[in-house]
């Protein structure tokens, strides 16, 4: 049986800067996710090296927190049976050269960093994830 699961995603500086929201956001409800709730807001360095504190130590995670500091960003917690998964689909692949046709990042990634859209990746991380930017009263019923 399928479960309901809950999940957060970004839509990152660079797809921000596009003018790519809408679109991005359209695609999420054509997929049937529910949103649950949303905030646009720009987070400093020291709050996106705790995001991806997970990352911390790899070659690319100060130019990487750089980035997702360096401009206003969209944070979402969606809702969906199988939401982490099928959010991770239709994001495609992280590198966009790998992404397949008719993925967001296909559409609106410039490269394997600038990639336009953040989706948690498994249960636990999705609790951090969605903790990090909403509290429980914020999100819908
Ligand atoms: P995200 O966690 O943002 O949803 P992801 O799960 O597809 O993306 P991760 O491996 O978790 O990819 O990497 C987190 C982010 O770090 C990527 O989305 C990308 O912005 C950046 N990144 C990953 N690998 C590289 C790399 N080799 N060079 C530069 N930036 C990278
Ligand atoms: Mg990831």
């Amino acid at each position: 049986m399928k479960t309901l699961q809950r999940t957060l995603t970004i839509v990152k500086p660079d797809a921000v800067r596009k003018n790519a929201v809408g679109d991005i956001i359209e695609q999420f409800e054509k997929n049937n996710f529910r949103i649950l709730a949303m905030k646009m807001l720009e987070i400093n360095k020291h709050q996106a090296e705790q995001f991806y504190a997970v990352h911390a130590g790899r070659p690319f995670y100060n130019s990487l927190t750089d980035f997702m500091s360096s401009g206003p960003i969209v944070a979402l917690a969606l809702e969906k049976e199988e939401a982490i998964a099928d959010l991770r689909k239709l994001m495609g692949a992280t590198n966009p050269a790998n992404a397949e046709e008719g993925t967001i990042r296909k559409k609106w990634a410039t490269n394997i960093e600038h990639n336009a859209i953040h989706g948690s990746d498994a249960e636990d991380t999705a609790r951090f994830e969605l903790s990090f930017f909403f509290a429980g009263y914020e999100l819908a019923k």
